[in-house]
């Protein structure tokens, strides 16, 4: 039997196109799945879209349609996106979906049986881009550093609350526990810090009658639920909260809880917020929280497109398409190799068209048609497929969760088979010495073969291609990237 493990990324809010950052974590998260796979387990992936909200709800009246038909149309971009990158998620959960809401609605009620929430009226300053609320020590000039260019509203209203400040300790106690809970270890002491300062009960519902757009509070028409104890529901409610109890015993309890990828604006709300409503209807936490940091422009500021700084994969794709196998495996290797596992990381075309010359064009796919060329013209051998093993060092980066230095693991590997051909020239031993330059030429197409399987976590299709040239001892009829003009 083979054990369970759950991932899963966040949901993003679908008031845009998908954008590079998001591309980055549900490629970071497919690495992780597949990875997993490959080392025996089996995986559940989810991911899918957060449909709810004031952001949304002012979006779709000024677009002239209904909430549900401008989310839908973002639902399927999103959907396009999962497919072209070709992740290998197996569940897309939409917060509009029935049985999420069934499962929001069935979470409250336990949260207010628990006794965690409760009514009152209340005063704040809220970011609608956020979709939190800002107390004055976060914003800067009076405005949220993360989106500038809006501005802060305050709200007053009779709302229920959760009773957060009740978990402070807890969540201490967890972090003291489980000292590896937030990866990376700066994440986990922010919210530390963050907790120490005290935490404050946070708002759960809105008045329907100003903000129609969400899940009807359990026996009180008048309020929707609010964002985030909808929306983080979803994690649960993807692998069978409340509706199918074994499928969940397996996903959530016999796999220890999701690992949950996001983006560092998302850390308290999955490492703090999401961990105390567990606690309250007494389900166990999370695995582990994995953040990431922002993909930013040439400013330095986060990629988003009211900055009109956006970079999007599917123009990457379409750029690259004319000239790689699978284009989609530019954009997997940049967001993996090029970019910082866990702090931010600048993106631009130069960058992305430099890395694409030097490691896919004339790196890992030159080298593919170099050995491939040697080992067809002279190889007689054929090839025996082992059982093959991740080299420890690979495997010791996967399990800090640190995807740069995995795949830099794997291009290291490519430059050394370079330098190999370089320093032991089978191209001429070969033709002194028959029997010696086809040792050599053969030693190369195995370790050309150990490449492949460390490669395919992060580009599976050019794994499958390079096993696909060494199985049937032939050259790539195309260079599987070939060299921009
Ligand atoms: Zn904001």
């Amino acid at each position: 039997m083979s054990k369970p493990f759950y991932i899963t990324t966040t949901l993003p809010y679908v008031n845009n196109d998908p954008h590079i950052g998001f591309a980055m974590e549900i490629i970071r998260a497919d690495v992780v799945a597949r990875y997993k796979r490959l080392e025996g387990y089996e995986v559940f992936f989810n991911t899918g879209t957060d449909e709810h909200g004031a952001k949304l709800y002012e979006a779709a009246q000024k677009a002239g349609i209904t909430p549900q038909a401008y989310v839908d149309g973002f639902a399927l971009r999103f959907r396009e996106l999962v497919s072209t990158l070709n992740i290998s998620a197996n569940s897309f959960i939409r917060t509009t979906d029935a049985y999420h809401v069934h499962a929001a609605q069935e979470f409250w009620r336990r949260a207010d049986a628990n006794g965690d929430i409760y009514k009152k009226n209340y005063k704040t300053k809220y970011c609608i881009g956020c979709e939190l609320e800002k107390t004055d020590s976060e914003l800067v000039e009076g405005k949220c550093p993360i989106h500038p260019n809006r501005d802060i509203e305050i709200r007053e209203e009779e709302n229920y609350f959760f009773r957060y400040s009740k978990y402070g300790e807890k969540l201490l106690a967890l972090y003291q526990e489980r000292p590896d809970f937030v990866v990376p270890d700066s994440r986990l002491n922010e919210m530390k810090a963050f907790i120490a300062r005290g935490l404050e009960d946070f708002s759960i519902s809105r008045l329907a009658s100003k903000m129609p757009w969400g899940i009807p509070v359990p026996g009180d028409d008048l309020h929707v639920m609010y964002v985030w104890f909808d929306a983080l529901v979803n994690y649960i409610a993807a692998v069978g909260w409340p509706h199918d109890m074994d499928s969940f015993e397996k996903w959530w309890n016999a796999s220890g809880g999701a690992l949950q990828y996001c983006g560092k604006d998302n850390t308290r709300q999955q490492s703090a917020m999401w961990q105390a409503m567990l606690m309250s209807v007494r389900i166990s936490p999370s695995q582990k929280i994995i953040v990431n940091g922002f993909v930013t422009g040439g400013d330095g500021q986060k990629m988003s497109k009211s900055l009109g700084n956006v970079v999007n994969p599917f123009d990457v794709i379409a750029e690259f398409r004319e000239y790689v196998h699978a284009p989609e495996e530019v954009v997997r290797f940049v967001v993996t190799h090029d970019f910082s596992s866990f702090e931010d990381s600048p993106v631009s075309q130069e960058g992305i068209i430099a890395s694409y010359s030097s490691q896919l064009a004339n790196g890992i796919g030159n080298l593919t048609n170099r050995i491939m060329k040697l080992s067809a013209t002279y190889r007689t051998e054929p090839f025996h497929e082992t059982k093959s093993h991740f080299a420890s060092a690979y495997k010791e980066a996967f399990e800090r969760y640190d995807l740069r230095e995995a795949i830099s693991y794997c291009m290291a590997q490519v430059k050394r088979l370079d330098t190999r051909i370089q320093e032991t020239e089978p191209f001429k031993v070969v033709k002194v010495d028959e029997e010696k330059g086809k040792a050599l030429i053969t030693a190369l197409v195995y370790d050309l073969a150990v490449i492949a399987y460390h490669l395919e976590p992060f580009l599976p299709k050019t794994s499958a291609k390079i096993m696909e040239c060494i199985r049937a001892n032939k050259m790539p009829e195309k260079p599987l990237f070939n060299r921009l003009p």
